[in-house]
């Protein structure tokens, strides 16, 4: 095991804090809490696994997460019972949006039964939930048609450069980007749309891809999403100085096509959207270290054995999973109790890292403990 590795471990087994509030009372059925700043609870992102097929160097490092790293073992796993259950707590507090993710969610066994299980929800107004999946896109044309049939509604396929041999060392597996394309197409074909494309952009790595992937996609009906390069958990290296402003991005685009402001199609919608001034279709700008956007903030992640994250940059998670199963002395509480543990740990929410990190001392910004973005989830 390399050194790299135990300050993670250390992270998950010593990070967790028991949920359960003092005193325990049910909460109203349909409530809906605000965290301390005013900010509602309406997305969930949950992580079915902490393994990946890829070692894309901004997320699994390969001299990190090697032949040595210990994965979860699968009884530390929260069940497809237990993550539905939760989810539907979390649908009484006001999430309406669940996103699927990982590690690689398409490497879950099955995957498709816990999709039909989501599906079935409803919010406490009787809608069903928002429901997609982020996935690598490397088993997509495999599974795309089982997931739309099991309730999936649409689907996020991260992909950082068209440019094979640029593609093959990003994701450090040589994959071939041909296959990922063919996943997208499959996705489209069987209706898994619209269909939203992440590329993360690092200056020096995959700059150079911007716009023949804005030429690719133009016109296809897919969105093509630009996310800047963020300091995600404890292993990826990350320097300000392979960031790419999407200010940046925005004018490499505007040099060569017109593009129209959008206004945005949710609260809380993470990436700002501009529209081809001709009409055929829509790119997004993701400025999670430019320009923060925690004001408006409304996600939760549950990591793949049942803690939950009030934040992507957190370091201590809550341990729902032991609401679920019990634990030592503790039963197992009923969901009303587990929802109003939810609706305190909410309240109490403060969070708002991408905001306080351009105003942190570099010591304190890169020093904080934080968990690993494949454990917790995009
Ligand atoms: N394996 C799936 C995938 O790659 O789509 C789902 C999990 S992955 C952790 C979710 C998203 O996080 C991906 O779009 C990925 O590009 C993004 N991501 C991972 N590390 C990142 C980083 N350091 N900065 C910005 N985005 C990152
Ligand atoms: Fe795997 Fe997704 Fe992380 Fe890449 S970004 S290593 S595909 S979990
Ligand atoms: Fe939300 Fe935390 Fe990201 Fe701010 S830094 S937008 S609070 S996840």
């Amino acid at each position: 095991m390399t050194d790299a590795v135990i300050p993670l471990l250390d992270l998950r087994q010593a990070g967790r804090i028991p949920a359960i509030p003092s005193p325990l009372s049910a909460a109203p059925a349909g409530h809906s809490p605000l965290d301390a700043r005013g900010r509602p609870l309406r997305d969930l992102r949950i992580s079915v696994t902490d393994r990946c097929n890829f070692r894309c160097s901004y997320c699994m490092p390969k001299e990190v997460f090697d032949k040595h790293y210990q994965f979860l073992p699968h009884r530390e796993l929260l069940s497809f019972e237990e993550i539905t259950r939760l989810a539907g707590v979390f649908a009484g507090l006001g999430v309406q949006k669940l996103r699927i993710t990982g590690g690689e969610p398409l490497l879950r066994r099955n995957i498709e039964a816990l999709i039909g299980q989501l599906a079935a929800l409803r919010t406490p107004q009787g809608q069903p939930l928002d429901l997609t999946l982020t996935t690598n896109g490397s088993l997509l044309a495999r599974k795309a048609q089982a997931l739309k049939d099991a309730g999936l509604q649409r689907v996020t396929v991260s992909l950082d450069a068209l440019d094979d041999a640029i593609f093959r060392r990003m994701n450090d597996v040589d994959f071939p980007v041909a296959d990922v394309l063919h996943g997208i197409d499959t996705a489209l074909a069987v209706g898994l749309a619209p269909v939203k494309v992440n590329m993360v952009v690092k200056r020096g790595t995959n700059d150079d891809q911007i716009l023949p992937m804005a030429r690719h996609f133009r016109g296809t009906g897919v969105t093509l999403r630009f996310i800047e390069y963020m300091d995600v958990g404890m292993s990826n290296g990350w320097r300000m100085d392979e960031v790419l402003p999407s200010s940046e991005v925005l004018a490499r685009l505007r040099s060569e096509v017109d593009l129209v402001p959008l206004a945005p199609t949710a609260e809380g919608e993470t990436a700002t959207r501009w529209g081809y001034a001709d009409g055929s279709g829509e790119i997004g700008l993701i400025s999670s270290v430019t320009q923060a956007f925690c004001g408006d903030c409304n996600r939760a992640r549950l990591s793949t054995e049942g803690q939950l994250y009030t934040c992507l940059f957190a370091s201590q998670g809550h341990d729902l999973r032991a609401l679920l199963r019990g634990q030592g002395e503790l039963p197992a509480r009923s969901d009303a109790e587990i929802s109003a543990a939810l609706g305190a740990l909410w309240g109490r929410r403060s969070d708002r890292y991408s905001e306080l990190r351009a105003s942190l001392p570099p010591s304190e910004s890169g020093g904080a403990r934080r968990v690993e973005m494949h454990y917790i989830g995009g």
